[in-house]
């Protein structure tokens, strides 16, 4: 079966080689200038941000770590996107969603003609839990302030949260995640979507199709909430 993707992705990669006239990887890091977004936060307030929490060591998880992943990407992003926490590649890189999950959600990111230095990606937790366990609720509650304080400063449009355990959290309910998926919420008035782990798509592929139906909805929803007003 062909894999919604792959082939979504590769579309738009042949047309943007078209457009410009110049070879693109096809591993979906579309180098573009970021958007603009007024007043919103700068690289700088993310950066004393991190400096200020780097070192935490507020739950258990601060000693078993090997680096602290704070997240990465575009500080004005309109997108943002939530994982649930580290796991053993995260932790030995310092950066959340690389590995294969990672390339993978490059190729999710593509296939909606969007790139990871468009958007910007954090976990629930900071600190990988060992063996990669879910968090616990001590931790993820000792934890998380700092995404909260994140989010304010990003200021996304839409927030995309990846996987059952980071929507549960968001929403503050032990939710299925086909339960939540498909919907629309608020996250302190921010607009908020679930759909599928990239991990899980790893796992099942068969959750591809329906994963890339979520995030059809998410370009949809991306569009209209960046429209002038007026044009929506
Ligand atoms: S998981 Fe969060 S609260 Fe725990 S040590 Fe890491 S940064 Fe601190």
């Amino acid at each position: 079966m062909e894999d919604p993707f792959e082939a979504s992705a590769a579309a738009y990669l042949r047309q943007q080689a078209e457009i410009y006239g110049m070879e693109l990887p096809l591993d979906g890091k579309l180098l573009k200038n970021p958007p603009s977004n007024g007043n919103k936060a700068t690289s700088k307030d993310l950066e004393s941000f991190y400096n200020e929490i780097k070192e935490c060591q507020l739950c258990p998880l601060g000693t078993t770590r090997t680096k602290f992943v704070f997240g990465v990407g575009n500080p004005n992003a309109d997108l943002m996107l939530i994982g649930e926490a580290p796991g053993r590649n995260e932790d030995l890189q310092g950066e959340p969603f690389v590995g294969r999950a990672g390339q993978l959600l490059d190729k999710i990111l593509a296939a909606i003609k969007l790139s990871r230095e468009e958007v910007y990606i954090a976990n629930v937790l900071k600190c990988r839990p060992p063996n990669n366990r879910d968090p616990l609720k001590s931790e993820s509650d000792t934890c998380q302030p700092y995404l909260k304080q994140q989010i304010e400063l990003i200021k996304p449009k839409l927030i995309l949260a990846l996987g059952r355990v980071s929507g549960a959290w968001l929403l503050g309910e032990d939710l299925a995640l086909k339960d939540m998926r498909n919907k629309s919420y608020i996250y302190n008035g921010i607009e908020m979507m679930v759909t599928y782990h990239p991990a899980a798509l790893l796992r099942n592929p068969n959750w591809k199709r329906p994963c890339w139906e979520d995030m059809q909805k998410v370009r949809d929803r991306i569009l209209a909430l960046t429209q002038p007003q007026g044009l929506v």
